[in-house]
Formats: structure tokens, sequence, C-alpha cells
């Protein structure tokens, strides 16, 4: 039997890289890709080291997950150790994302905003948006939103690209506006809005990020982070980044916990 979550723990949660396959090429993507996959027996393994060690989630990535052609035995791996499962794709195969929602062999997934049909999947109730910023990525980001709300999406989560290349990473101001308006249009519709902790980070709204996280990649490398480039990744060091103009962490006014 698995602990209960408590709400001032963080979830214990292991992002597992179970292919290099991948069928989009986005501009901004860094993972390296290849026709390699996970082993399920080498997965197994490691699903009874994180048992063991009281994780409490795991979540497939990749690359794109559902090209692993062994997907639903990942899931039913992890669901009967107790875990709960999800994972997060481009929605080239929505469908398959739904059936396996459907079957129960997901608690949650992420669908990307802006790639394949990502418009089918979003209002399973199991269904997360994520919504990248890019630098200048405000009016996308809002458009997807609203689409996605339109069609009843129940939960939107805002992410700040914090890969390499300097010219995507949003400013401060956009990341702040962006949740700002993110807010508004959920509170309007009765839709949850969330940010990652980076963009948290970012905005002074957390002092730390991946807490109770761990990252796996296809040859079982761990890490604690998805993202080595990131200026708070623990593995390239606090700082390690430069920060570009604009991207300096906000402060917010003493005594006060949000931004709205
Ligand atoms: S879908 Fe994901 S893994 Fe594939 S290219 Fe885009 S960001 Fe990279």
């Amino acid at each position: 039997m698995r602990t209960v979550h408590h709400k001032n723990k963080p979830l214990r949660l292991a992002s597992v890289e179970i292919t290099r396959r991948c069928n989009n090429r986005c501009v901004y993507c860094e993972h390296p890709k290849a026709e390699e996959d996970l082993h399920i027996s080498r997965f197994s393994e490691l699903l009874d080291e994180l048992v063991s060690e009281d994780f409490e989630a795991v979540a497939l990535g990749g690359g794109e997950p559902t090209l692993h052609p062994e997907l639903p035995d990942f899931l039913e791996a992890i669901r009967g150790r107790g875990l709960k499962a999800g994972l997060t794709t481009n929605a080239r195969d929505p469908e398959e994302v739904l059936r396996l929602a459907d079957a129960g062999l997901l608690d949650t997934f992420g669908v990307s905003a802006g790639k394949g049909i990502w418009q089918r999947p979003v209002t399973h109730p199991a269904a997360v948006v994520n919504l990248l910023l890019l630098q200048k990525g405000l009016v996308q980001v809002m458009k997807w939103a609203t689409e996605s709300v339109r069609l009843g999406a129940g939960r939107l989560l805002l992410l700040g690209y914090k890969g390499s290349v300097s010219d995507f990473t949003p400013t401060t101001d956009e990341l702040s506006e962006a949740l700002l308006l993110l807010t508004c249009l959920g509170k309007k519709f009765g839709t949850a809005v969330a940010a990652d902790d980076y963009t948290r980070r970012r905005l002074g709204l957390t002092t730390t990020c991946g807490e109770g996280f761990r990252r796996i990649d296809i040859y079982g490398r761990t890490d604690f982070c998805c993202f080595p480039e990131c200026e708070y990744s623990p593995s390239a060091g606090s700082g390690n980044r430069p920060l570009i103009s604009g991207n300096r962490p906000l402060s917010l006014p003493k005594g006060r916990r949000t931004l709205i």
C-alpha cells in the first residue's frame, strides 16, 4: 500500500525517458533523437528501485512516449506497483492517449498546445494543457489558452522555456504577464491554472524547484532536472548560466506572496 501524499510534502515524482524517437521537430527542442527505446525489463528494475525509495508517481516522456511499442505494458507496470502514472504527449496520436486514459492506465497526461491534434484530448478529465512560453510568445500562449478554455479544458499549465537558447528565453515581464492573464482567464471560466517551478522561481513565488523530483534517461542516468541548461538546474550549479537582460528573478514587495 502506498503512502498518501500530504499537502505540504512534495510529490516524489520520477520522469523516465522511455524512447528517443519523436515524430515532431520542435525548433526549440534539445532532447536527443534516435531510434532507441528503453526495454521493459530495465524499466521494471527501475520501478522497483523507485518504490523502495518511496516514489509516488512516474511520468513517461521521451521523445514521444506514444511511439514506444510497449507503452501500455509500461503503464501497467507502474500502476501494478501502486504508483500514479502520467505522460506528456505531442498529440500526434491523441486517440492512443485517450484510449490509455479511458482504460484507467493514466492518472494524468500533459498535452502540448500547438502540437499535433492537441485540441482533441484537452477536455479529458486527466488532461493538462501545457502552454510553453517562448520569448515574444505571449500572444500565442493566450491564443492557445483561450482556445483550450473555449473547448472546455479543465487545467492549464504555464511552462517557461528553460533550454540553452537565450533568444527563446522569456523575460520575467513576459512570464509575469502570462501568469496574470492566465489566472484571470482561469478565474473567469473556472479553469485551474498553474505554473511550473521554473516560472514560479523566476517570479519570486518560490525559492526552490524540483523537490522530490528525479529525471531518469534511457540509459538509467539520473538527474534532478529535465533541463541541464536551466539556470537553476542542480547539475549545472545554481547560477551557472548568466542571466540575460530582462531575465532576472522578480522580487515581490515585502509581505506579498503572490503577484495578483
Ligand atoms: S515533441 Fe517533444 S521531444 Fe519531440 S521535438 Fe517536440 S519537444 Fe522535442
